[in-house]
């Protein structure tokens, strides 16, 4: 076994050799600019991206010319919310989104909320899912746009998208979703799911970091999306800047790997999930489970332990690497937003651990992490007053 374990799958994953290999050509030999119209390392350069970009839309199902190739997910949550906003500023000024999206959604809407738009958080329940209902209600005369998150990074529960984007498509209001931890997990339709702008990044599947995606409906409705970085005029306008070949290249690889694999690599990743889970419950007192049980994404496991301190179990297994959290948020001290969403105090949010399992993950790890687990949290909850404390009272039936 190599150590650390790296089980922190929802931060990044390590980009599949194969990936690699496909890559390393654009970096000497294939080294064109995709926009040289002149010779063959620029038609090279070229006619590579656009395979990369219908493998994106293939995965998709979208038109290659649907595809808008971005910095990673942050730069697609940016560029298609303040796009919207700028380009429906006739229709409205009202945003929908929910409490529990990634900080590239929210700190978007935050900004605008200082600048005259209006912004509904939709809640969620203990699942971490949303009420349609609630949905529905907050929609009005002068929404333009709903951006929420098809799967949570944090505790992995899927929204109703469906729903949603069936939603949004009778009173015409422009459907984003944030896709980054849903891809290579579940097959995603952008027709059959009304979407009509879908963000994603290559370095949560397998991919290089630095390199991501947007897609951008063109019927049925047209979305129209207002350019925030610009220059030469490439990617439609959309987002100027010499095209990162390589990356690109690297990120069509990745899709194309999981158009391929999907299917048992989630069978594999989802029966080791329900191992470290099974081992969890049988062998560890009062911990539980957070997010839907039934409804998340395979490779995540988020777990909290009663009278642990998520800092001090991970210092004390430093031979795994897990977070508390999500790796987006820079302060420690703040408790996660997505567990406080769900209804857990601040001290609860501070005894959670995520687990994010991934392609490269071994039963071998699985059961090493599970017993290294319950021996820091013992050994932790021996040493702690508190968890004492509690535990007496509740053998008092005091608790
Ligand atoms: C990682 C992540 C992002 C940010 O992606 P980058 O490509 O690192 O900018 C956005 N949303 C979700 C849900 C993520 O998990």
């Amino acid at each position: 076994m190599k150590f650390p374990i790296y089980l922190d799958n929802h931060a990044t994953t390590q980009v599949d050799p194969r990936v690699v290999e496909t890559m390393l050509p654009y970096f000497s030999e294939k080294f064109g600019n995709a926009s040289s119209r002149q010779h063959n390392y620029g038609w090279q350069a070229e006619e590579s991206v656009e395979t990369s970009r219908s493998f994106v839309a293939k995965y998709l199902n979208a038109e290659p010319s649907e595809i808008i190739f971005t910095s990673g997910a942050t730069e697609s949550n940016n560029l298609a919310i303040k796009g919207i906003v700028e380009s429906c500023k006739q229709k409205g000024n009202h945003v929908i989104s929910c409490v529990t999206e990634h900080h590239s959604v929210l700190d978007v809407c935050k900004h605008f909320e200082k600048s005259g738009c209006e912004v509904s958080y939709v809640r969620v329940d203990k699942f971490g899912k949303i009420d349609l209902n609630e949905l529905e209600n907050a929609l009005r005369s002068n929404s333009i746009l709903v951006s929420i998150m098809i799967a949570n990074n944090e505790i992995g529960t899927f929204q109703p998208i469906e729903e949603i984007g069936k939603l949004c498509a009778e009173r015409g209001i422009i459907f984003h979703t944030d896709a980054t931890q849903a891809i290579g997990k579940i097959p995603i339709d952008v027709q059959k799911l009304n979407i009509h702008l879908l963000s994603l990044s290559a370095h949560k599947i397998y991919g290089p970091k630095g390199i991501g995606a947007l897609y951008v409906r063109k019927k049925n409705p047209q979305i129209k999306v207002s350019a925030q970085q610009h220059g030469g005029g490439h990617e439609k306008g959309l987002r100027s800047g010499t095209l990162n070949v390589p990356a690109i290249v690297g990120l069509g690889k990745a899709i194309e790997i999981l158009s391929n694999e999907m299917n048992v690599e989630t069978q594999y990743i989802a029966s080791l999930r329900e191992t470290l889970q099974q081992r969890f419950f049988t062998s560890i007192e009062n911990i539980w489970f957070n997010g839907d049980l039934s409804e998340r994404i395979p490779n995540n496991l988020n777990v909290g332990f009663d009278g642990v301190d998520a800092q001090a179990l991970m210092l004390g297994m430093k031979e795994i690497a897990v977070s508390s959290g999500s790796a987006c948020s820079t302060s420690q001290a703040m408790p996660s937003h997505v567990l406080k969403a769900i209804g857990l105090s601040n001290e609860q949010a501070h005894s959670c651990i995520r687990f994010g399992i991934g392609r490269f993950n071994t039963e071998e790890e699985i059961e090493y992490t599970a017993k290294r687990v319950k021996e820091v949290v013992e050994q932790l909850r021996l040493i702690s007053s508190k968890y004492k404390i509690k535990k007496v009272k509740e053998e008092l039936g005091t608790a």
